[in-house]
């Protein structure tokens, strides 16, 4: 019998020599120390045994079953160290390799230029007053003083809604940011109507017109306009204001020249040009050949929009300007085509 205990440790030790991963192990476990294994066969027919041979041979499997639990943990932790090791040279870490390149979102470029718009205004004391998009014909149009069949009213040029029948009131898509002129200046009045306080306010938003779209227009665009209302208002201010808005925006060196101009909800009215900042006024493909780039409407607010407003025309005037955005950012990037800024292509976008 302890011939037999020899044999046993002695296969199973050369077994477990040759393992190499740990389900084998576990299949060693099963076979030399589990329920039916030879060993334990051993201690099961401890009983059938001779009374004095039993201690001996007790004794003998106790040890060999001490021996192959022992080598079978060890070999458990020589597998692990083998398999770490295994790994360390196979998926070794190259910290000098460069990593990936994250892509970073950003703003878009119609963004940036109405916040640059907007910190410029806001540092010349215009706060911004954000308004709806949606508008009645009311406030888009008729409170701004647009006659009855101006062409901006055809249902061809602009995003009316089915908003069910309201008359001469239909609902549309702002065609322009100074529908807002009428809601603020409304609010501001309302806080005291017999005097009410002066208005300085920058409107930013996405305007919308039915039209077209070209390399030079959209149907989507975003405006930024100033509004000023108070006592003694004149159009030296708003000359000095627009002036100092295209150096602010342009470079201490702009020039600037007006020209007449005609918008409905003021009067009179001019456009500002800025001197061409790609050939410095001597003419180029950009400015046409002519030097100057048109970059802003503006005016005297209208008697009517004033009154309109809640502000009393023979006590109050006022002055409004607007731009567009992609416009300024045209210019400012030389980009020939408006179509880019609405057309999700990231090649476009990752430049700014
Ligand atoms: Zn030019």
């Amino acid at each position: 019998m302890l011939e037999r205990l020899a044999d046993i440790e002695k296969s199973a030790l050369e077994a477990l020599g040759s393992i190499q991963d740990n389900d084998a192990l576990q299949e060693w476990r099963v076979t030399h120390l589990g329920r039916s294994s030879p060993l334990m066969q051993v201690f099961n027919g401890l009983g059938q045994l001779a009374r004095e041979e039993r201690p001996q041979v007790g004794q003998r499997a106790n040890q060999v079953k001490q021996r192959l639990e022992g080598a079978l943990v060890e070999r458990g932790e020589s597998i692990r160290q083998a398999a770490l090791a295994r790994s360390l040279e196979q998926e070794k870490l190259d910290v000098t390799l460069p990593g990936r390149p994250f892509r970073y979102g950003r703003l878009h470029p119609a963004t940036q230029t109405l916040r640059r718009v907007l910190s410029i205004l806001a540092d010349m004391g215009f706060q911004v007053y954000t308004s709806r998009e949606v508008e009645s014909d009311e406030y888009n149009f008729q409170l701004l003083n647009f006659p009855p069949h101006h062409p901006a009213r055809e249902m061809q040029d602009s995003f009316y809604l089915e908003a069910g029948e309201r008359g001469n009131n239909p609902l549309l898509l702002r065609t322009h940011t100074s529908p807002g002129q009428i809601r603020a200046m409304r609010e501001y009045a309302a806080t005291n109507p017999d005097n009410p306080p002066p208005v300085r306010i920058a409107l930013p938003g996405m305007c919308f017109r039915y039209e077209q779209i070209t390399a030079r227009s959209e149907i989507q665009f975003n405006q930024v306009e100033g509004l000023a209302v108070g006592e003694n208002i004149t159009f030296s201010d708003l000359k000095g204001t627009v002036s100092d808005f295209a150096r602010r925006m342009f470079g201490q060196q702009a020039r600037t020249r007006f020209r007449t101009g005609h918008f409905p909800f003021t009067e009179p009215s001019a456009e500002m040009d800025v001197e061409c900042f790609v050939c410095n006024g001597k003419g180029c493909p950009v400015c046409k050949l002519s030097g100057w780039l048109e970059i802003l409407g503006c005016g005297m607010v209208h008697p009517v929009v004033l009154q309109n407003g809640g502000y009393d025309p023979r006590r109050y005037t006022g002055f409004a300007f607007g731009m567009g955005t992609e416009r300024q950012a045209m210019l400012r990037h030389q980009i020939d085509d408006i179509r880019y800024f609405w057309g999700n292509d990231v090649r476009f976008l990752e430049q700014f």
